[in-house]
């Protein structure tokens, strides 16, 4: 039904970590317009990577490139940025708000259990995540709690019939309190983002070993390491059945990135 770009919105390259991570974002167009699924790094976190991202840019060690910036990845594929009217997070970690700043006019949707984390941060690791910067523009946010909706067996499911049919936010807390995946029917098959509730493929494809450097970050970075492990498990369960109309992405593997890519949506 849209058609869905999977965009690199900002290399990252944190320690033990070969070959380096991405920032996997989805441009979706849509008969309203132009949506974002996360929005990476950003051009004002490019210009200032000590104010804007502070002492995580040391070990996510992000390369700053304002090529790879949403903004100008939308510019460059020949779309006006001014239709992206909604953008929707995953959660409001720094490496995927950084980009918000250069909509400012776009519809920011997220869980309401995230937005209060983000407010409210109540333990060491949420107080080290959440960048005021990256709310400092003031962005429009629209918030949105579980249903008793489920999609394809995850519970709470939200369709965001606002901004379009067949754009669906899934609460999958465990990375950060309130983090979600987003599903976007493609037409012929779903794409269904997962966010941080993954951070490698190894670790649902079960077919080798996750870099050391990621799985340490992943759960030093874990607001819930037993909802993280769980996580796994339902996806790498979503994994093994390989439903043929289902294409499953994460926020930062470079692996996935390129075999959406190369499927063309
Ligand atoms: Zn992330």
């Amino acid at each position: 039904m849209h058609k869905v770009h999977h965009l690199n919105c900002g290399t990252m390259r944190p320690l033990a970590t070969p070959g380096g991570i991405v920032c996997h974002v989805l441009l979706v167009e849509t008969p309203s317009g132009l949506v974002l699924v996360d929005s990476g790094v950003g051009l004002r976190d490019v210009a200032d990577p000590a104010g804007r991202v502070g002492p995580a840019r040391f070990y996510i060690r992000p390369a700053f490139s304002p090529a790879e910036a949403a903004v100008n990845q939308v510019r460059q594929l020949g779309f006006d940025p001014n239709d992206v009217r909604h953008i929707v997070l995953t959660h409001f970690d720094g490496d995927h708000t950084g980009g918000l700043a250069d909509f400012p006019w776009a519809q920011v949707h997220l869980t309401s259990a995230e937005n209060r984390a983000a407010l409210h941060p109540s333990t060491a690791v949420e107080r080290g995540r959440y960048l005021a910067s990256h709310r400092d523009h003031s962005p429009i946010l629209v918030e949105h709690s579980p249903t008793d909706h489920a999609w394809r067996g995850f519970a709470g499911a939200t369709e965001l019939s606002a901004i379009a049919p067949g754009i669906v936010l899934i609460p999958l807390s465990g990375h950060s309190r309130g983090h979600a995946a987003v599903a976007v029917d493609a037409g012929t098959h779903w794409v269904l983002h997962v966010g941080d509730a993954f951070f490698h493929r190894h670790q649902i494809t079960r077919a080798g070993r996750t870099p050391l450097g990621l799985a340490a970050l992943e759960r030093m970075v874990a607001h819930d390491w037993r909802k993280v492990q769980g996580n796994h498990r339902q996806l790498a369960a979503l994994w093994q059945a390989s439903d043929p109309d289902l294409i499953l992405v994460n926020g930062h593997d470079p692996e996935l990135l390129r075999r959406a890519q190369e499927l063309g949506s």
